[in-house]
């Protein structure tokens, strides 16, 4: 397995308790990162995960932050700060899909996807931007999604908070790059998760038979250029969108 150093970096993963995000905590872990992540209902696998890892170089605190709530996210944040005296990463990772078609969507699942998946990251990069603004470095890892890009009907809440985070990427790294601090998305296609079980078969046949590669991702597979982009091998990257959807996109 490719690995990076993330030796003594100080990394915050939204949403690590399942799927992509727990993925990128194990990562991170193994390759030496003091992981803060957050969970908001899987607290036994949460735990189980931290226990799983104890024996690795770097280490997981896993804390419970509904990432839609403005309040606890910021005080999370300086919990980190100063418990850890600094903020190498964040990777705004924790999302949810309320699918629907448009005349059938509520306001309520617009609302809620575009607060958890969009608000949520521009609160987390907000609250993070002052101590990585002092370290005069850092690195923010979104997690997009090839909907954002693309669109799909059905999910007309998701991809627009997804194209909203690329939005946000971009404009970011050029704020942000005069204090070294380095900005991306990554827009996976279609990974394996709880989040796709969600799918019927037949979007699942659709998705795969669309992918060049023929599979889905595994979690490990996007986790792998999260570390890539943490990591000091990627430090002349920023402002970018990549997709990593096995050439969906093309
Ligand atoms: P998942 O398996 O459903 O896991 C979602 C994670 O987010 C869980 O750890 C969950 O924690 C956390 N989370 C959800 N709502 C939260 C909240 N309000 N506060 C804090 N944490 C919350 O999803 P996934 O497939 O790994 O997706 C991870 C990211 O990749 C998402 O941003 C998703 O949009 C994106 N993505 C996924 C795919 C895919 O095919 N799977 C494709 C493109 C992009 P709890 O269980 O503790 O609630």
């Amino acid at each position: 397995m490719t690995t990076f150093d993330l030796q003594g970096k100080v990394i915050v993963v939204t949403g690590g308790s399942r799927g992509i995000g727990e993925a990128i905590v194990r990562r991170a872990v193994r390759e030496g990162a003091t992981v803060f992540a957050t969970y908001n209902a899987s607290s036994e696998r949460a735990q189980a995960i931290a226990d799983d890892l104890a024996e690795q170089p770097g280490s997981v605190t896993f804390t419970k932050v509904d990432v839609a709530d403005e309040a606890a996210a910021i005080a999370f944040i300086e919990h980190v700060v100063a418990t850890a005296g600094r903020i190498d990463g964040l990777v705004n990772n924790a999302g949810i899909t309320r699918d629907g078609l448009l005349m059938r969507l509520s306001t309520k699942d617009w609302n809620d996807v575009i607060q958890t998946n969009l608000t949520a990251a521009f609160v987390f990069c907000r609250a993070v931007s002052r101590p990585m603004m002092s370290q005069r470095s850092g690195r923010i890892v979104n997690l997009g999604s090839r909907v954002g890009l693309g669109g799909n009907a059905g999910q007309v809440n998701y991809s627009a908070a997804k194209a909203g985070l690329v939005g946000l990427t971009r404009s970011l790294a050029k704020e942000l790059a005069s204090r070294n601090i380095l900005v991306n998305l990554v827009a996976p296609g279609y990974v394996a998760t709880d989040m796709t079980d969600k799918l019927t078969p037949e979007q699942l046949a659709a998705f795969t038979s669309a992918i060049p590669l023929r599979r889905a991702a595994s979690p490990d597979e996007i986790a792998s250029v999260v570390s890539f982009l943490l990591s000091d091998a990627s430090s002349y990257i920023t402002g970018q969108v990549l997709d990593v959807d096995g050439a969906l996109a093309l």
